[in-house]
């Protein structure tokens, strides 16, 4: 039984990948998590998991000539298990985006709930993949009016792709902004619930910093605390495993709606 859910944003630099780390530690109290990291191109997992200097990365497993099984690029990290990807572009020019969908195959063999930290959906055909392929999406903004546009693009997408929205997580909520308007706003246009705030907190810079996620790092800071309620607010649905890699392996990526 497993659910896949990618984490994703329109734009980058939302908080997506401290999201992913945190909101999987916190479920893997509960279940058993796998973490990968599939924005293969601005890849940053691993500076936050510190897993910054392993040799063999998801980078390996998508290499077109002579891949390494996914087991050679899977860290046990923080009660998780974590699918690090690379960072080199000579590492992204040889990888296979599209062999992605046969590791989230298999990795969703051995998990009750598999969090795909998403490229920027709004970069490229490629990026919204992880969108494509996952059950549902957790969609990170920031509580700004444009943030709130460009995630209402990725829900958007998500949809037309059949992938519901799991909720939304505003990231980087600062006290001076006017959250009350922002979440009227949410709870109308967006089709899931609103999984939590997190606010603005240097203790998310220092964690990355020190190449731990947040959780780890500073469990008793404000953002930390946010992000561990937004995983209590998330309801996981772990469907037939197979059934699951089976839609990963056939899994086309359409044109755009
Ligand atoms: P993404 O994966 O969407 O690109 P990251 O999780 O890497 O985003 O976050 C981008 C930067 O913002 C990182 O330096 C991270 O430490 C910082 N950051 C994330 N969330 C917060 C927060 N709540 N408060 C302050 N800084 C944050
Ligand atoms: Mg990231």
């Amino acid at each position: 039984m497993v659910e896949a859910l990618a984490v994703a944003s329109g734009k980058g630099g939302t908080g997506k990948t401290t999201a992913t780390l945190a909101l999987g530690m916190a479920l893997a109290d509960r279940y058993d998590v796998t973490v990968i990291d599939a924005d293969t191109g601005m890849a940053n997992l691993l500076f936050h998991a510190g897993l910054a200097d392993v040799e063999t990365t998801l980078h390996d497993v998508l290499l077109t000539e002579d891949p390494v099984p996914v087991g050679a690029a899977t860290y046990e990290r923080f009660g998780m298990r974590v699918v690090p990807c690379g960072t080199s572009l000579a590492g992204f020019e040889a990888a296979d985006p599209g062999r992605l969908r046969d590791v989230v195959a298999e990795l969703a063999d051995d998990a009750d709930v598999l969090l795909l930290d998403s490229p920027a959906a709004l970069d490229s055909k490629q990026a919204v993949l992880p969108v494509v392929l996952a059950d549902r999406v957790i969609v990170v903004v920031q509580p700004t009016v444009p943030a709130l546009s460009d995630g209402l693009k990725v829900q958007e997408y998500a949809a037309a792709y059949g992938t519901d929205l799991a909720g939304v997580l505003f990231n980087r909520v600062r006290e001076d902004e006017p959250v009350e308007r922002i979440a009227s706003k949410a709870s109308r246009y967006f089709e899931g619930p609103t999984l939590g705030h997190v606010p603005e907190d240097d203790a998310a810079r220092a964690a990355r910093q020190a190449g731990e996620p947040l959780l780890a790092h500073a469990p008793g800071s404000p953002a930390a605390r946010a992000l561990d309620e937004a995983a209590a607010e998330l309801d996981v649905r772990p469907g037939d495993g197979d059934r699951v890699a089976d839609r990963f392996r056939s899994a086309v990526v359409p044109d755009r709606p």
